[in-house]
């Protein structure tokens, strides 16, 4: 069996179940702990798990990583059994160099009827995250989920094939299937989606598929207090306050950039939504775009009008992308840089300019970034006002696709509310961020959006339609984002959230154990932790990540 060596880790490259097993029962029989990686999109999990190469309790970490079982198979024309190291989208950074845009999931959806000429074959997926870098391993097993109430990712999940290692029995291949009685008790609940590995390798899934679609929608950036989508602070009442705006957009997420000075509201929404259409319907609203702008649609764009998250230079999102990462670094690792540029004998210097550039940055530097990079719609702009776009489910619902994950990583923490709440979480993040000075290092946004509930039992948006909260922090900033995400944490404490698992996790909710507040959000996480434990009663699959953030005592 091939290896290959990421991050000084040795990931094991099994080709199929049966190499799955073997790899099983050599970990199980060498009292060894299995690591998975899907394409390491989790953090601080996967970086956490490379660096430690063994448990605190002794057993060495034996890594895997599926990157070789990326299988599709149509079982009827609407049911899709797919390898859970596929890929949703191409992964532009896999290591292996093996996933592609033509042996991802969602391409080989998309183009079913291709060959035959017959577009009705063509199939989708319900819902997709802001991003389909990831396997089909990772997203369901931290319940990963797009920016929808109305569709759901989990909705379409029919079983899962997970190499087990239960007593006696060695590893072994067994399948959950959702009950044909819908009783919410099935194992089926605790496993299929958010079981962050524990149970054992999911080898494959099983996917109920939908017709092809397209989304036609727009983008809006405006100051926040003057949003004309959303009553945001309720000051628009003949608006949708946020929580019907979530629950009745199709597929929405927003970006908030909350910062204001004394001198000047610099807070802006920017608000993507979409609707599903069919292919006439994307073309005719391309169609539409391209006439506002008073431009003719190019060639490539194949009757439709793809999202242009950042500005495109010479048809490309990386020039742009290169521009915020050399601005954002500059940011992030400020005054190092500029220490260091000045060096010990220029020390004079280094601190004019660093005053200089810190006592403008709230009133003159920050402004200007916003300006350039969150520019608020205008009737002149480019667009003549809000971006519109059209374009297919599968390269249309995963906005952010364009941004880099080396050039503009980003962190996260993401905190799932019941959408109930919406409007007082937004209050309470409104009230925190005016009290908070616009600092060289911590000016970046928040992302909200929405997930639909469903029954798995550590579904962050379990029995409960949610908001979520999702806290950006630069990857290449200096400091430790957990020490900047405890705030957040502390302060939407109150609401009962549930964070999301493939995110940072809190270790301390307002001085208390995480683990503590996190299982109370669970109403069965007891017959969960039950569960594994009989599935899994040597721990093979039990790192120290999973057992910090869970509270899995050893066996
Ligand atoms: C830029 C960016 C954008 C994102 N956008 C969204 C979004 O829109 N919505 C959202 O919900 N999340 C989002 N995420 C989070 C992301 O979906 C999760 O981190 C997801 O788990 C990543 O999948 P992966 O394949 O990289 O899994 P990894 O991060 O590699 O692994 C995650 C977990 O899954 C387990 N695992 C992986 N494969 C298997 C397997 N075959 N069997 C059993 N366990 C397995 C691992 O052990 C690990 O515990 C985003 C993350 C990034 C970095």
């Amino acid at each position: 069996m091939d290896t290959i060596i990421v991050n000084g880790a040795t990931y094991w490259l099994p080709e199929n179940n049966n190499d799955v097993i073997t790899l099983v029962n050599e970990a199980a029989n060498n009292n060894e702990i299995i690591c998975l990686r899907g394409s390491g999109h989790s953090f601080p999990l996967i970086g956490d798990l490379e660096t430690e190469k063994k448990s605190s309790i002794g057993k060495t970490y034996r890594y895997i990583m599926l990157a070789k079982m990326y299988g599709v198979q149509m079982l009827d024309e609407n049911t899709v059994k797919v390898q859970a190291g596929c890929h949703l989208g191409v992964d532009p950074f896999d290591p292996t160099g093996i996933s592609t845009v033509e042996n991802s999931l969602c391409y080989y959806l998309d183009n079913l009827g291709k060959a035959s000429g017959n577009t009705s074959l063509n199939r989708s997926l319900p819902d997709l995250g802001g991003i389909t870098h990831q396997t089909v391993g990772g997203f369901l097993s931290t319940a990963s989920s797009g920016g929808s109430t109305k569709f759901s990712f989990e909705d379409a999940v029919v079983s899962v094939d997970i190499v087990t290692c239960q007593a006696g029995q060695g590893a072994a291949v067994t399948t959950f299937t959702k009950p044909a009685s819908g009783d919410p008790d099935d194992p089926f609940y605790a496993v299929g989606i958010a079981s962050m590995g524990l149970f054992g390798v999911i080898v494959s899934a099983t996917f109920s598929c939908i017709p092809q679609f397209y989304i036609a929608g727009s983008e809006t950036i405006e100051y926040a207090d003057k949003c004309s989508l959303i009553n945001l602070f309720g000051t628009s009442p003949e608006l949708p306050n946020m929580q019907t705006f979530l629950e009745q957009t199709e597929y929405t997420r927003l970006m908030w950039w909350p910062q204001q000075n004394h001198i000047q509201d610099l807070s802006r929404m920017v608000v993507w939504k979409a609707s599903r259409t069919n292919k006439d319907g994307a073309e005719a609203w391309a169609k539409h775009a391209y006439e506002l702008m008073d431009v003719p649609p190019p060639p490539s764009a194949d009757g439709l009008k793809p999202y242009e998250e950042v500005p495109y230079i010479l048809g490309s999102p990386i020039p742009a992308n290169i521009a915020a990462n050399l601005l954002y670094r500059a940011i992030g690792q400020w005054p190092t840089w500029l220490k260091d540029l000045f060096g010990e004998k220029n020390h004079l210097e280094y601190e004019i300019i660093k005053v200089l550039v810190e006592s403008n940055y709230a009133t003159k530097i920050f402004p200007t970034i916003m300006d350039i990079f969150v520019t608020v719609d205008t009737p002149i702009n480019k667009n003549k006002g809000p971006q519109l776009f059209s374009d297919r489910w599968y390269t249309g619902l995963p906005m952010d696709n364009q941004m880099s994950d080396q050039l503009m990583p980003v962190w996260f923490t993401e905190l799932w509310i019941d959408i109930n709440q919406s409007e007082q979480v937004m209050d309470k993040l409104k009230a925190y961020y005016d009290a908070q000075p616009i600092t060289i290092d911590l000016s970046f946004s928040c992302e909200i959006y929405a997930a639909r509930q469903n029954d798995f039992w550590l579904s962050p948006s379990y029995h409960q339609d949610v908001i979520r909260i999702d806290v950006f922090w630069f990857g290449y900033n200096q400091g430790d984002p957990a020490t900047f995400y405890q705030s957040f944490w502390d302060l939407l404490a109150p609401f009962n959230y549930r964070p999301h698992w493939g995110k940072y996790i809190p270790d301390t909710v307002n001085g208390t154990s995480g683990v503590t507040y996190i299982s109370e959000r669970y109403p069965k996480w007891n017959d969960w932790m039950n569960l594994r434990n009989t599935m899994d009663p040597q721990q093979v699959f039990v790192n120290d990540y999973w057992r910090g953030k869970l509270g899995i005592p050893t066996a």
